[in-house]
Formats: structure tokens, C-alpha cells, sequence
């Protein structure tokens, strides 16, 4: 039988950044994937697919709906979906691929099959039907163990996802055609995503939430100013609905006792990400789950099994790739007997769309009702010299400062760009930085980014090019 330093089982962003950093600090590390390709759901049918989908659109719809106004006359513009589809495909198999070379020159041993524990520290590895390395079923064993099997779209009981009218994100990025009516149940980041890629694309798309509002985690001004612009980009939205049903080409919802009815020729349920734990044998390891079905951890991502840990969607925290690839890092070197170290109140989250909206940390709304005193800085991007030039004058950035220590709590972006903008906050964030640091902190012109320094100054009632 085989024997390892350290086995990671699943090789999304957070089992081959494991694998990788372990490798690095000297382990003998295998790394196991049912998958054919490296990279888990973010490379082959998340984050990196629906990326490609939301670029390639943006383009579209530039060339459709705003190149006029920059005095570009560009005729009549026609969609060429396989092109598209091809391209993000393409897009996957160079990350997936990039990924497999790092593997080759970093050692790691890279099994292709299924893996289940047949004892605390052995695991069987079955290769998938066509063949894979190995090409027999084998039996594997090592000092560590790493959980990183990821997460799964969660299902609505009374509609079983078909696999082409009722679907999950896996099929929502590869729809051979533009659905004429496409119903996206679940206002959250992947709806929304993929909701504006197709619509975008030419479909009518209606968004169906539960919840009073669309990206509920988000603060009541950003989702109201969020969802007016997506409204206004052809989205609708449609709030505080309860989804009952799907028949005959018709969604049903009920709202306050009454029954709505949507036209769909496909729906795409978003409603949330299940941890994935199927068939893995957790009980012969002596790995025990919490109530919500997560693998339970210690704050250092030990399972209940000696010498098993576990990482990513599979266990509780946010279901976001670099906050896997974090744990993965921090579990690699607690491994090695480094000091390893995870700061979870700081995992920036992102929707995608245009424009995007970023947050970090504590948002306004939550710190007021979590009693917190705070202060508040708000700066729209209609003031920035930047985004009236590229046409990007919707939305603004918000930071939310402590009103004692003016130590920044978080901060929540809304505008174009506003994913690589919130990098910023969270560095001042990890440095103890304060509201006033960000204001004194020099910033090119013209750029987005201003209206980061600007909101800091906002703080203290203190912004330069606001009233
Ligand atoms: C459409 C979509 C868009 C997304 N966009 C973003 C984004 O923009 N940014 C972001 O941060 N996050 C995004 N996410 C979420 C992100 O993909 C996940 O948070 C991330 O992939 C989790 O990483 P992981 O390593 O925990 O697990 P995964 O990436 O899910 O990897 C787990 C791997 O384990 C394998 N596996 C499972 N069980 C076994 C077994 N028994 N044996 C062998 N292998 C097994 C699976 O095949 C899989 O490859 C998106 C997700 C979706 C679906």
C-alpha cells in the first residue's frame, strides 16, 4: 500500500493549494480527484466559466447598447454562442491545464478517482469508468488526511434538476441556446451572474427570491441602488416570492397568499450550495458532521479523527474560492509544524455583474443593529473624474469606520470594478488601518480607486469633491 506524508482528497482551490504548499515545505503529498481536471468547481464550472461567460457578454452588450455613445458605429451586431461557449471553454482547459503543469513540476501525485475511507488513515481509490491513473482500484495510506471535496448545488425537493429544463449552474453555463424566458430561482451571487450573462445574451430573465431582498448579506441602500440598475439592464426581479412549483412551462410562486406565475423554458435554481460529503465513509474514519451537515472543525480545521482535516465549502464559512485557498495554505503548514494563520473575519465577497458589488467585513446595516457605534463614509462614483470618462457612473463606495477608534470595521462597494477595488479596504483591514489612513493614503488620478480615499475622508465628514 502507498504511503504519504499527506493525502488531499479533491483538488479544488482548496486541495491543490494545500497539496501545493505542503509540497513546498517538504511533505509527500497525493492529491485525489474524481474529476478528470484539476481545479474542482472553480475552474471547470464556477468561478473561472462564469467569469468568461459574464466577459464575453459585457462585451455584447457594449457593442449592442453603449458603443454609440462613445461614437463607435459598429453596424448590426449578431451573437455567435458556439464562439462564446468555445472560447470559455477554452478559457477552462488553459487553467485546468496551467494547473496540471504546476502539479507535474511541484511532484505532486495526482490520482484520478473516487476516494472513500476504509479506516481512519487508509482510503480506497476507485478510477472512474473509461480509466484513470490508477487504473485499478488501489488502497492508500498516510499521516494526514485532508477533506476538500467542495460543495454541491442544492436541489428543491418538488423540482429535481432534468438537466435541461430545470437546471443547476453546471448546465446554466453551457446552454447550447439563449433560453427565450429563463426563470432564476435564488437571488444571490450565481443567479445573478448567470442572469445577466443570458440576459445579456438576449434572454428575458426573471429572478425569483425568497427573501425580502436580492443579496440579502449586503446593505439595504447598495441592494435598492443594485437592483434598480440591474432592472434597468432588462432584469426582473421579483422579491419576497416563495417558488412552489414548475409545470407545463410555468413557474409558480406565492407572494403574501398570491399565486404568481412565471413563463419559463428553463429555470435555473441558485439557491444555495450544499457541503459534499457523498459516499466518502466519514463514519469509518470517525469523522463526525455539525447540524448543518458541514464537516465539523476545531478553529485549526481539525475533524473529530485524529491526523483528518478538512477545508473549503465542505466545512462551515463562506462557500468562496480564496477563502478555501486560505484554509488549504493554513492547514498545509499546521501540518508541517508552521505557524499557519487564517483571519476569517476578512474574507472579501464579490457578485460579479456590472457593476459588481464587493463587501468586506461588518456592513452598516448589521453593525447598527448589532448596537456598534459607527461612522459612516459614502462616496458616489458620479463625483469621480474616472468613471464619468469611462461611462461607469453608477454606484458608490461605503466605509463603515468604528466612531471611537475610527479602526475600519468594512467597507461595501457598488460600481464597475468594484471586485478588484475592495482589495484595497481589506489590506488597510489586516493592518489595523484606520478610516483616516485611507484618506491620507495617496492615490492616482484618475482612478476608480479615489472614490476609496474619498469615502475614508467621508468618514470624518472630510471628502474633498462632495458636498
Ligand atoms: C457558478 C459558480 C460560480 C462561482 N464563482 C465564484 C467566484 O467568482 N468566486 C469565488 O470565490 N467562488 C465562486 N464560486 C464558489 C467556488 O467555486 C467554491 O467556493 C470553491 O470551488 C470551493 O473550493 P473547494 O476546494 O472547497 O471545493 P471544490 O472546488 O468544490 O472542489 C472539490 C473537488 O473535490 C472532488 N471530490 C469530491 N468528492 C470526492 C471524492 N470522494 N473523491 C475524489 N474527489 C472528490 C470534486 O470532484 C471537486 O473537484 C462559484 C461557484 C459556482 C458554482
Amino acid at each position: 500500500m502507498d504511503s504519504y506524508d499527506l493525502i488531499v482528497i479533491g483538488a479544488g482551490p482548496g486541495g491543490y493549494v494545500c497539496a501545493f504548499r505542503a509540497v513546498q515545505l517538504g511533505l509527500k503529498v497525493a492529491l485525489i480527484d474524481k474529476r478528470a481536471t484539476l481545479g474542482g468547481t472553480c475552474l471547470n464550472v464556477g468561478c473561472i466559466p462564469s467569469k468568461a461567460l459574464l466577459h464575453s457578454s459585457e462585451h455584447f452588450a457594449f457593442a449592442r447598447r453603449h458603443a454609440a455613445a462613445h461614437g463607435i458605429k459598429v453596424g448590426a451586431v449578431e451573437l455567435d454562442l458556439p464562439t462564446l461557449l468555445k472560447r470559455k471553454d477554452e478559457v477552462v482547459a488553459k487553467n485546468t491545464g496551467g494547473l496540471a503543469l504546476l502539479a507535474k513540476a511541484r511532484k505532486v501525485t495526482v490520482l484520478n478517482g473516487t476516494a472513500r475511507f476504509t479506516a481512519p488513515q487508509t482510503l480506497e481509490v476507485t478510477p472512474p469508468a473509461g480509466g484513470g491513473v490508477p487504473s485499478t482500484r488501489i488502497q492508500l495510506t498516510a499521516k494526514h488526511i485532508v477533506i476538500a471535496t467542495g460543495s454541491a448545488p442544492v436541489e428543491l425537493p418538488f423540482m429535481k434538476f432534468d438537466g435541461s429544463t430545470v437546471v443547476s449552474s453546471d448546465d446554466a453555463i453551457a446552454f447550447a441556446e439563449v433560453p427565450k424566458k429563463l426563470v432564476v430561482v435564488g437571488g444571490g451571487a450565481i443567479g445573478l451572474e448567470l442572469g445577466s450573462v443570458w440576459s445579456r445574451l438576449g434572454s428575458e430573465v426573471t429572478v425569483v427570491e425568497f427573501l425580502p431582498k436580492i443579496v440579502a448579506a449586503y446593505d439595504d441602500d447598495v441592494v435598492r441602488n443594485f437592483a434598480r440598475i440591474l432592472t434597468k439592464q432588462g432584469l426582473r426581479i421579483e422579491t419576497g416570492a416563495k417558488v412552489t412549483g414548475f409545470a407545463r412551462g410555468v413557474l409558480t410562486a406565492e407572494r403574501d397568499g398570491q399565486k404568481l406565475e412565471f413563463p419559463a423554458d428553463k429555470v435555473l435554481v441558485a439557491v444555495g450550495r450544499r457541503p459534499f460529503t457523498d459516499q466518502l465513509g466519514l463514519d469509518l474514519a470517525g469523522v463526525q458532521l455539525d447540524e448543518k451537515k458541514r464537516i465539523r472543525v476545531d478553529d485549526h480545521l481539525r475533524t473529530t479523527a485524529a491526523g483528518v482535516w478538512a477545508i473549503g465549502d465542505v466545512i462551515a464559512g463562506p462557500m468562496l474560492a480564496h477563502k478555501a485557498e486560505e484554509d488549504g495554505a493554513a492547514v498545509a503548514e499546521w501540518i508541517a509544524g508552521k505557524a499557519g494563520h487564517v483571519n476569517w473575519d476578512l474574507v472579501p465577497a464579490i457578485v460579479y455583474t456590472d457593476p459588481e458589488v464587493a463587501s468586506v467585513g461588518l456592513g452598516e446595516d448589521a453593525a447598527k443593529a448589532a448596537g456598534r457605534a459607527v461612522n459612516v463614509g459614502r462616496f458616489n462614483f458620479a463625483a469621480n473624474g474616472r468613471a464619468l470618462a469611462a461611462g461607469t457612473p453608477d454606484g458608490f463606495v461605503k466605509i463603515i469606520a468604528d466612531a471611537a477608534t475610527d479602526r475600519i470595521l468594512g467597507a461595501q462597494i457598488l460600481g464597475h470594478g468594484a471586485g478588484e477595488l475592495i482589495s484595497e479596504v481589506v489590506t488597510h483591514m489586516e493592518y489595523g488601518g484606520s478610516a483616516e489612513d485611507l484618506g491620507r493614503t495617496i492615490h492616482a488620478h484618475p482612478t476608480m480607486s479615489e472614490a476609496i480615499k474619498e469615502a475614508g475622508l467621508a468618514v470624518s465628514k472630510s471628502a474633498i469633491h462632495a458636498i
